[in-house]
């Protein structure tokens, strides 16, 4: 009944909003969110302006409120996890400047806390789960890469091989359907396996970072779940894929300022956001013509964009004043999009 809900969705895109709480020290006074509704409406308001123009209304699929916790954010999340399993390709993002918590949102604080975890781990978990009770009529098997696209280089953050080279990216067309096949496939079956592998994955992220240049959110990091079924009565095999996409900070980078090595993130970063912006744009307006080509982000998850896939993106707000240009930059994305 769930994946009906989901396949009914116009265009297959769903937004959700997310406002991350104050933290510790941050006043509590100085919030732009000025309204959460019950239906996904948000209203924002300008400290700047008084009046007529002092406020702006959103509308999303779902916002939540800076007191949602984990568990509430992935029990809307699940539908969509779940029909994995059912043979769709599943695109699940998170978008926002830094420190809006998306990393919050895709992974959690901190691995140890179970009650923290994010949706990747909550994702596997369930896809285990449900595969585990399918037993005697389908045979799962599910496998994970993770790699990180930096400057537009895709690496594999999952191999033992420190020589980091770069990897390309195919039409996934292909028979086997994946999209960066030489990055390295680890077979999982239990939430431990995936565990061990992530942190591996985010050590090897944070390699070459400084307490000045966290790297992390300037890259674009991809957990992809393969799942392959096959059916022990017929034999028929179905394969979905879930991509779990935490994006670099969505910040703008002040181009007086910014010079060499840090403008030509900030480049490529801009470029690969609004590349990814212009395919689910093209997609919610069911454009015959949808441009992945223009970015390696937007190759990557071809198969989970369009078609038959279904896509979630999660917009992410710190409540802030100070972030307020940033919030207005993040929801008019959002709203192009949705
Ligand atoms: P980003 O990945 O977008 O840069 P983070 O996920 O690192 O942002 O979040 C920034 C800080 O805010 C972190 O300390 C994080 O633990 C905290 N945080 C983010 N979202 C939440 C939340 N929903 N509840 C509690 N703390 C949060
Ligand atoms: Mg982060």
């Amino acid at each position: 009944k769930l994946y009906n809900e989901v396949q009914d969705l116009k265009g297959n895109i769903r937004v959700y909003c997310r406002i991350r709480p104050f933290l510790p020290g941050q006043s509590k006074k100085r919030t732009t969110i000025e309204y959460i509704g019950e239906n996904g409406e948000l209203v924002v308001a300008n400290p700047l302006k008084q009046g007529k123009d002092s406020h702006r209304l959103f509308k999303f699929n779902k916002v939540f409120g800076p007191e949602a916790s984990q568990e509430e954010v992935f029990l809307d999340t699940q539908p969509l996890i779940r029909s994995v399993l059912d043979g769709y390709n599943v695109c699940i993002f998170a978008y926002g400047q830094t420190g809006s918590g998306k990393t919050y949102t895709m992974t959690g604080p901190n691995l140890s806390s179970k009650g923290d975890w994010g949706v990747n781990y909550r994702a596997l978990n369930d896809l285990f789960h449900i595969s585990q009770s399918r037993k005697n009529s389908i045979a799962y098997e599910v496998g994970v890469q993770m790699v990180e696209i930096y400057n537009e280089q895709v690496r594999d953050l999952l191999s033992s091989d420190t020589s980091q080279k770069r990897l390309g990216i195919w039409n996934t067309a292909q028979p086997n359907g994946l999209a960066v096949p030489d990055a390295s496939m680890h077979p999982v079956t239990s939430t431990a396996d995936v565990l061990e592998l992530m942190t591996i994955g985010l050590m090897n992220r944070s390699v070459g970072a400084t307490a000045l240049n966290e790297r992390s959110s300037r890259s674009h990091s991809v957990l992809t779940v393969h799942v392959r079924g096959v059916d022990l009565e017929t034999d028929a095999v179905l394969r979905g894929s879930l991509h779990l996409v935490d994006l670099a900070g969505s910040e703008r980078v002040d181009r007086s300022e910014a010079t060499g090595d840090r403008l030509r993130e900030a480049q490529h970063i801009n470029k690969s956001l609004s590349a990814l912006g212009d395919v689910v744009f093209a997609l919610a307006q069911k454009s015959p013509h949808v441009p992945y080509r223009n970015s390696k982000i937007t190759q990557v998850l071809q198969s989970s964009l369009g078609g038959q896939a279904k896509t979630l993106m999660f917009v992410q707000l710190n409540p802030d004043v100070e972030s307020y240009s940033e919030t207005i930059s993040t929801l008019k994305f959002a709203e192009r999009v949705s």
